[in-house]
């Protein structure tokens, strides 16, 4: 049987700490160690001495997706105490130096047609974490399908995009412990965040489809406990994953209601659904939106046209 420890590893951001697992199994290895600043240092190296394990006993950090309040130690970790990295293939870009979130999604929010004042709000609002980034050496890509063992048993890799493309789960069949990263929360719905086609980036991820497509698939899986990326674990996986399907349908239905009739562009949708966004929350909600009006028109529901390089959505019948 694995032993899993949690750290709570505090962020800056308003999700509050992130849940960093430790496997006090040898060979020693976290699972999100947390990001890159004094306070995140702090806060795991207690959790390491209240499990009674010194950083240089940790051998691997596994990353479930690249977001910098997860992934941002992993670095420290690997050039100070030799640490390996894992992490899957398509996170490594957003973890390679030169990598800007907003410069990948600038296309997007003029193809929204988010208004100038409010474009620059977007820019202008940084991240009070730095951009993680990966070591020189030391790094593993994953694919997903992989095992890790460990004395007293081992986890699977499980490729779970939606929330990032390159996101993973882990799971533990003998206890069958499910650790989400940021695939699944107890108490707030994660974003599939809006996304550039690694081949095509002028062309969004279906991060939607892929979504509703992991969901599904944990319905069938036989989970015990999910161990959530942030606050408290999920107990009852079925009737968490039912709830998380049932609000992303009626968000599907609610942006098809607003086109009911209408021609509009996703940021004239996104202001009708959240009026008072600001700053940084105005990408998000055109990520929302362009999540759900990817899945309606590749569903027929809706089509588009573009003026002026805008999109501008209207119901398909
Ligand atoms: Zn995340
Ligand atoms: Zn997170």
């Amino acid at each position: 049987m694995l032993d899993i420890r949690k750290i709570h590893v505090p962020t800056p951001y308003q999700v509050g700490p992130v849940n960093c697992y430790l496997i006090r199994n040898r060979p020693y290895t976290l699972i999100d160690p947390g990001p890159e600043s004094a306070e995140g240092r702090k806060g795991l190296l207690a959790g390491l001495t209240a499990a009674d394990v010194r950083p240089d006993e940790i051998e691997q950090v596994i990353i479930s997706h690249w977001h910098a309040d997860h992934s941002g130690l992993a670095r420290w970790l690997s050039e100070q105490w030799g640490a390996q990295i894992y992490v899957h293939r398509l996170e490594k870009p957003k973890l390679t130096p030169g990598y800007d979130k907003h410069a990948e999604r600038l296309p997007f929010l003029r193809e929204a047609g988010v208004p100038a004042g409010d474009l620059e709000e977007v820019l202008n609002d940084r991240d009070p974490l730095p951009g993680p980034l990966l070591p020189a050496t030391r790094v593993n890509l994953l694919e997903g399908g992989e095992a890790f063992a460990f004395t007293g048993g081992e986890i699977q890799v499980i490729h779970m995009p939606g929330h990032t493309t390159g996101h993973i789960c882990l799971y533990d069949t003998e206890s069958r412990i499910f650790l989400a990263g940021d695939f699944i929360l107890a108490h707030i719905t994660p974003n599939p965040f809006m996304t550039a086609r690694p081949e095509d980036p002028v062309k969004r991820v279906p991060v939607l489809a892929q979504y509703l497509t992991g969901l599904n698939r944990m319905k069938y899986m036989d989970i015990g406990v999910i161990l959530t990326g942030h606050g408290e674990n999920i107990d009852d996986c079925a009737t968490s994953v039912e709830k998380v399907l049932e609000h992303r349908y009626k968000r599907l239905d609610v942006i098809a209601d607003i086109l009911d009739g209408a021609v509009l562009n996703p940021y004239q949708v996104m202001r009708t659904m959240y009026p008072a966004v600001r700053g940084f929350e105005i990408l998000l909600g055109v990520s929302e939106v362009f999540a759900c009006l990817d899945y309606l028109e590749t569903r027929g529901k809706v089509r588009h046209e573009v003026q002026n390089g805008v999109s501008l959505y209207r119901h398909s019948s």
